[in-house]
């Protein structure tokens, strides 16, 4: 048999498996770990298994073996995805994306900057400025996202706190443009607290490492993160040489001097911010640290009054109109001040990205010069998240699991059932669990989980996480997928007062409804929206991050949306987004959890692939056809390898000169055809074709 590696690796893609099972698709898994062959195919969807350690497999060589090839031309590799992608997009001038999806630690991110390396490496032969500089700034934006929204956690040294994804336009040269990036739900809540051994964003460690006593006294600050309440859970990682890359990086960009020296003020705000503490003598309460509050001051450009203030005091309207200052208790001050320093880091992040995207938005394009603008998105977000104790972020992170497990059914199972009856070609239905009910338990209208929270949090009066999980127990106690223990009372693990249970597509997850109305409601008190909209700085752009500063408290009415909404409409737009663009998926796997490069541990492995739904995409495959061309494109790559059809054909249809080689060949066993397409069930026919044609050209 015609393959492209040895049999020794095992089978390059999941289709050619002798059977469909577990076991089969395990130990091709694990035998091709082994061998040091990280991808392997399921037709055209790339499974990845992190090497953790340096592979030969990204240079320039690797680069030209895969620029312009078809899929079974080469090894498996995401260059060979990257490039269908781009040839897609560049050829039949479609919207084209890569979803890349697993579990933290998986290998995401850095299959994300893989891809985003190959689409620089090949485009712009002709090196015009422009598009270089694109690229350059493309490129350079991942160091500074990964500074401020990556942090060490226990899974993952380098983990993203946030979703990204990230559009690359083309013009009709297939060259670069320009770019647009969103970022999803940053995991603010680190900003003020870690687990044990996790550490905070690694931005402010490169700060307090990276940068010149001269810098560090300008912003109030010392050079050890373990004088930090924020930063001082942390050890250091190669935090210097990062500061340095960082601060390059943002040059590149085009972050102004002015705008650079903005950033680190306000991280040390945060860090300072952090070491604020409050005392209370029962009657009034305190601030401790004066000195902190001075330099925040300095470094805000706002009155230390003002700040004195806002951690002590809040503004209400009363019913009556009128405006009053209402003392906070200690526990009020101590949650006003971790929310403002998280919506400062939030803030500074989404400024960050706008920045960056205005830098790389398309400029002065005209479609009628210029051509069709095409688009490769590539989407690198959180996987599923089971911890020992889950909250509020895991439930977002979960149900976007949820959503994008459901465009994947929608595009990769479905589209391949309507494809094939499209077609005409008879076939057998594959029977695959359709999550959309999870998704409804959570995001539907009145009866959802999302709603129900809402409400909790629209309900004037103290209505608890417990009135909260009530609520979900009465309204979802049929559901199949929701669980408490209220509602099994025989089940231990879980406790009358804070849990409550959704059976995902990916595994039971048990939630602690413990914070979720907080999370939810997302409050930050108006006092210190007011504080940084009306600081007296003579940059304006940073009064760009508060502009819902600029009411005042009796304009304050409309309540915000709250947190699970908004994530939930992001992720809405986010998969409308995908939707409409031909997919492309890497599916990653986290071999074991030591990060070790030589232990595949078996159990963990499984149960991705299981969650993953990695076999039933094989089965669905495999019934059905893994190849598919029109005709015409089929013709003309392997009209040579027939005498019928070298150089033209004399028959009435391209249909029938194909069936003239398929035939020839003796390949019929192994192919289907459709109204338009050549179906082609294994790539064995393709990989002797693609043989026979090198050896005549
Ligand atoms: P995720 O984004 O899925 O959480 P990452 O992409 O950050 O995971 O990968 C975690 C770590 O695994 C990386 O920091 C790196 O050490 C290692 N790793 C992942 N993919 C590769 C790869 N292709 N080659 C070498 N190391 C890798
Ligand atoms: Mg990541």
């Amino acid at each position: 048999m015609a393959e492209l590696e040895g049999l020794e690796f095992g089978k390059s893609d999941f289709v050619l498996l002798d059977e469909v099972s577990m076991e089969q698709f395990m130990e091709n898994l694990k035998l091709r770990f082994e061998k040091g062959r990280i991808y392997t195919y399921i037709g055209e969807v790339v499974v990845s298994v992190n090497p953790y350690r340096q592979m030969d497999m990204y240079g320039k060589d690797s680069i030209e073996a895969y620029r312009g090839r078809e899929l079974y031309e080469n090894p498996p590799h995401l260059y060979a995805v990257s490039d269908a992608a781009y040839k897609a997009m560049k050829r039949r001038a479609k919207d084209t994306c890569i979803v890349i999806s697993g579990e933290s630690g998986a290998g995401k991110t850095e299959a994300s900057k893989y891809i985003m390396q190959y689409i620089a490496a090949i485009t712009n032969p002709s090196q015009r400025a422009e598009v270089e500089s694109v690229k350059n700034v493309l490129l350079k934006s991942n160091c500074v996202l990964e500074a401020f929204g990556n942090a060490k956690t226990n899974r993952n040294d380098n983990s993203s706190r946030f979703g990204k994804y990230m559009d690359i336009n083309f013009n009709f040269n297939g060259d670069p443009t320009g770019g647009h990036i969103n970022n999803y739900l940053l995991e603010k809540s680190r900003v003020v607290q870690q687990q044990e051994g996790e550490r905070n964003f690694h931005s402010f460690y490169q700060l307090l490492r990276g940068s010149s006593d001269e810098i560090l006294e300008s912003l109030h600050l010392q050079n050890d993160p373990a004088l930090y309440a924020c930063t001082k859970e942390g050890t250091s990682n190669n935090d210097r040489s990062s500061h340095r890359a960082v601060m390059n990086a943002l040059q590149v960009i085009g972050f102004s001097k002015e705008e650079i020296n903005s950033i680190y003020q306000i991280l040390a705000s945060i860090l300072l911010l952090g070491n604020v503490q409050f005392e209370s003598d029962g009657e009034s309460v305190q601030i401790l640290q004066l000195e902190a509050v001075n330099h925040i001051s300095d470094l805000t450009a706002t009155d230390p009054e003002s700040i004195s203030k806002s951690l002590l005091y809040r503004t209400v309207a009363t019913g009556g109109g009128e405006v009053i200052e209402k003392g906070h208790t200690e526990q009020d001050a101590c949650f006003g001040r971790d929310a403002f320093a998280k919506a400062l880091y939030e803030r500074l992040f989404g400024w960050i990205v706008g920045r960056i995207n205005s830098v790389i938005e398309v400029k002065n394009y005209n479609p009628v010069l210029h051509g069709k603008n095409t688009v490769i998105g590539v989407l690198d977000i959180y996987g599923f998240e089971i911890f020992d104790n889950n909250s509020f972020e895991q439930f977002c992170i979960n149900y976007c699991n949820e959503k994008l497990q459901q465009l994947f059914i929608e595009l990769i199972l479905r589209q391949e059932q309507d494809e094939y009856q499209r077609e005409g070609i008879t076939w057998q239905e594959i029977d695959y669990f359709n999550n959309q009910i999870i998704v409804d338990l959570v995001e539907q209208p009145h009866k959802g989980i999302i709603s129900i929270l809402d409400e909790a949090c629209l309900t004037a009066g103290k209505v608890t996480d417990m009135v909260c999980l009530d609520s979900m127990d009465t309204k979802l106690a049929q559901h199949p997928h929701y669980t408490s223990r209220k509602l099994c009372p025989t089940d231990k693990t879980m406790d009358f007062k804070k849990h409550f249970r959704i059976r995902h597509y990916a595994g039971d997850v048990t939630y602690s409804v413990e914070g979720f109305l907080d999370k939810n409601k997302d409050l930050l008190f108006q006092d210190f929206k007011r504080l940084m909209y009306n600081r007296f700085s003579s940059s304006p752009f940073l009064k760009e991050m508060w502009p819902d500063g600029q009411l005042s408290i009796t304009e304050v009415t409309k309540r915000p949306l709250t947190a699970a909404t908004l994530f939930k409409n992001s992720i809405v737009a986010l998969v409308d987004k995908l939707a409409c663009k031909e997919p492309y998926y890497v599916r990653c796997i986290k071999p074991n959890e030591m990060k070790s490069p030589v232990l595949f541990d078996d159990a963990r492995c499984q149960h991705q692939v299981a969650y993953l739904g990695l076999l039933e995409n094989v089965m669905v495959r495999r019934a059905g056809f893994a190849y598919r061309q029109p005709y015409a494109r089929f013709l003309q790559r392997y009209k040579m390898t027939c005498e019928y059809t070298w150089p033209n054909h004399l028959m009435a249809s391209d249909r029938e000169a194909v069936e003239a080689i398929i035939t020839q060949h003796g390949f019929q066993d192994d192919v289907a055809y459709g109204q338009t397409k050549l179906f082609v069930r294994t790539p064995r026919s393709l990989f002797t074709l693609e043989q026979e044609r090198a050896a005549l050209i």
